[in-house]
């Protein structure tokens, strides 16, 4: 059977849940900020995009200009998002924005970006690498899962950002980790909350997807769902590595992702389009 779409757009995933149209600063959002998004969005085949900036950026974030663009592009699953973190300084009152603007909001990511160090994110490249420097890794490794399973056992997000976001750096455990995954897995799976699949670790020193197939794989045993991501802090990055993203979901055999619309979670096959349209594969 033919379809109407361009070929290339087959092997292409429909969604982006993971991206920051703020930068690293606040942006009050306005259809100058917004609008070169959905463009560059809607120019990759990405049909249904999540913005998830972070919570210390909340006073930039306008739900009004929001329903704004989604007038203006009927086409485009617009998704109102937060990236909460636990960042010690910034985090209570980011959970207090969430708590007051739930019903608004369509999606909350929970995120660790902090560990021992309280002022630096230990993710900053390459300066966080510092953070690792001399220290005992399998402790960082387990101590980094605890703070996961704290997130996500707080309620307030619908799902888990870059989830071995630790080996950033390149630093690997000298101990198995399978017993510290399988105990994180199973409270987000009894959360029934959802991980992603980062494309940003393809461009971070350690080179590889968030989270590793080890990861990934009793993930699926556990039925626990996905989304894809870029973690775009530009736009040119939205969609990034896409298509190894498709090649390696398939050599996995997940036929679904997942969407959110006011944190109800649906799951799409992912040779669809945002509109549940079935795109037609080789
Ligand atoms: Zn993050
Ligand atoms: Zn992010």
């Amino acid at each position: 059977m033919q379809t109407t779409q361009p070929s290339t757009l087959n092997s292409q995933l429909f969604a982006d849940y993971h991206t920051h149209p703020q930068g690293h600063r606040v942006q009050r959002y306005t259809p100058e900020l917004l609008q070169p998004w959905i463009d560059a969005a809607r120019g990759r085949g990405i049909t249904d995009i999540a913005f998830t900036d972070h919570d210390r950026y909340h006073a930039g974030i306008d739900f009004d200009e929001l329903d704004r663009l989604r007038k203006r592009n009927p086409d485009v699953k617009i998704r109102a998002g937060v990236e909460l973190d636990n960042d010690p300084k910034t985090s209570a009152a980011g959970r207090k924005w969430v708590e007051q603007n739930w019903e608004r909001l369509d999606y909350v990511l929970g995120s660790v970006h902090y560990l021992s160090q309280p002022d630096q994110m230990f993710d900053s490249v390459p300066d966080g690498a510092r953070q690792f420097s001399g220290r005992n890794i399998d402790e960082i490794y387990s101590d980094y899962f605890r703070r996961i399973r704290e997130i996500a056992a707080g309620g307030l997000v619908d799902c888990l950002a870059h989830l071995d976001l630790v080996k950033i750096h390149g630093h690997r455990p000298y101990a198995p980790i399978a017993e510290l995954v399988d105990e994180t897995l199973e409270l987000i799976r009894s959360r029934s909350l959802a991980i992603e699949l980062s494309t940003a670790g393809w461009r971070k020193p350690v080179k590889e997807l968030y989270p590793s197939d080890e990861i990934v794989a009793a993930a699926i045993k556990k039925g626990i769902p996905f989304t894809v991501a870029s973690d775009a802090h530009s736009r040119a990055q939205l969609g990034e590595n896409y298509e190894r993203l498709a090649a390696k979901i398939s050599a996995f055999g997940i036929r679904e992702i997942c969407v959110f619309e006011k944190h109800q979670r649906r799951e799409v096959m992912t040779n669809a389009r945002g509109n549940g349209e079935i795109l037609t594969t080789n």
